[in-house]
């Protein structure tokens, strides 16, 4: 069987394609790493989403999949692609399941966090080191805990984590934080945090624990060290695009697109946080998603 247009990946990018293409009576499939939701699912609040005061990621995740599944949306998980080959008019989204065939993919798999590159950082995950505030948070009640970065993620993340840590101390590589102001006048104004400014991790240690952090600050040098009990980590994100071979990327890994989503291979369209863009918010994942979803609809029409 040939599909019209297979999705890879679950995130809201990924999830709005399939409402747009299951409306558009297409013959859809979505497969998904892990399960659907994306990133999202590991994001205490979400208050920023249109239509939405305030809701948990999970939650929002949730209702995305229940759109998509009442418009008939087939989705696979614990599917993971290994690549796409070109055969003809259609492609072969290659996966540990098996082939799929379909005229279209859209690719919309988002992002991982990135490692910090500390001393010490691989060995303890799992043992103080976290790049989840919302898995892990919870074993850090009235705990001293470092957050490091000054993204949105690090931020929202901090306070996050103020609801049980006692002490969240964000530590920075320079002087201005780089979150939405609004975020930073949150963390500003919460008592339970406090910043080290233009300082990077040089270290992480502990026996089986996370003991400590050892800092440089940049401008001097000067090492000093923090007793800690964990360490949560919010530097950047990572494009999942390593399968997707014979797309044009950035340097980076994103996914370079034009204004339909379209890639530089005919009938491949990517969509949300893995495709180059000056914002990654699940607003715009969604606008991508949709545009990528009509984008496929049209190819078709034309071959
Ligand atoms: P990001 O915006 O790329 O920020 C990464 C942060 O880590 C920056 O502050 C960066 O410092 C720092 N950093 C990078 N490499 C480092 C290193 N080796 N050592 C120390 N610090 C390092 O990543 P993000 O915060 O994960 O956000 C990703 C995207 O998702 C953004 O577009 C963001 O707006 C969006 N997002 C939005 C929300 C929201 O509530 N609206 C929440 C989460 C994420 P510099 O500032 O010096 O570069």
């Amino acid at each position: 069987m040939v599909y019209d247009v297979v999705i890879i990946g679950g995130g809201p990018a990924g999830l709005t394609a399939g409402i747009y293409v299951k409306r558009a009576m297409l013959n859809a499939l979505l497969v998904e790493k892990i399960g659907v939701g994306g990133q999202i699912i590991i994001t205490d609040l979400v208050e920023n989403f249109p239509g939405f005061l305030e809701i948990s990621g999970g939650d929002l995740a949730m209702k995305f999949e229940e759109q998509a599944l009442k418009f008939g949306l087939e989705i696979k998980g614990l599917v993971e692609v290994s690549g796409i080959e070109e055969r003809g008019a259609t492609k072969i989204v290659k996966t540990h399941e098996g082939d799929f065939e379909t005229k279209t993919v859209i690719i919309a798999t988002g992002t991982t966090p990135k490692k910090l590159g500390a001393k010490g950082e691989l060995n303890l995950i799992g043992k103080g080191v976290s790049y989840c505030a919302t898995c892990d948070g919870f074993f850090f009640r009235d705990k001293v805990v470092v957050v490091v970065g000054g993204g949105d993620s690090a931020i929202t993340e901090a306070i996050y984590l103020t609801k049980m840590a006692k002490k969240v101390i964000i530590v920075h590589r320079r002087d201005k934080l780089r979150a939405e102001k609004i975020n930073q006048e949150h963390a500003f104004a919460n008592p339970k945090i406090s910043f080290v400014w233009d300082s990077v991790v040089e270290e992480i240690a502990g026996e089986k624990i996370v003991g400590k952090v050892i800092l440089r600050n940049v401008k001097t040098n000067a090492l000093s060290e923090i007793k800690t009990d964990g360490v949560f980590i919010y530097v950047g994100l990572i494009p999942n695009t390593a399968f997707a071979a014979n797309v044009k990327k950035d340097e980076r890994g994103f996914i370079v697109v034009n204004d339909k989503m379209e890639t530089s291979v005919k009938g491949i369209f990517a969509a949300g946080d893995c495709r180059v863009t000056p914002l990654r918010q699940i607003a715009t994942a969604v606008g991508d998603g949709a545009i990528a979803a009509v984008s496929a609809e049209r190819y078709i029409e034309g071959i």
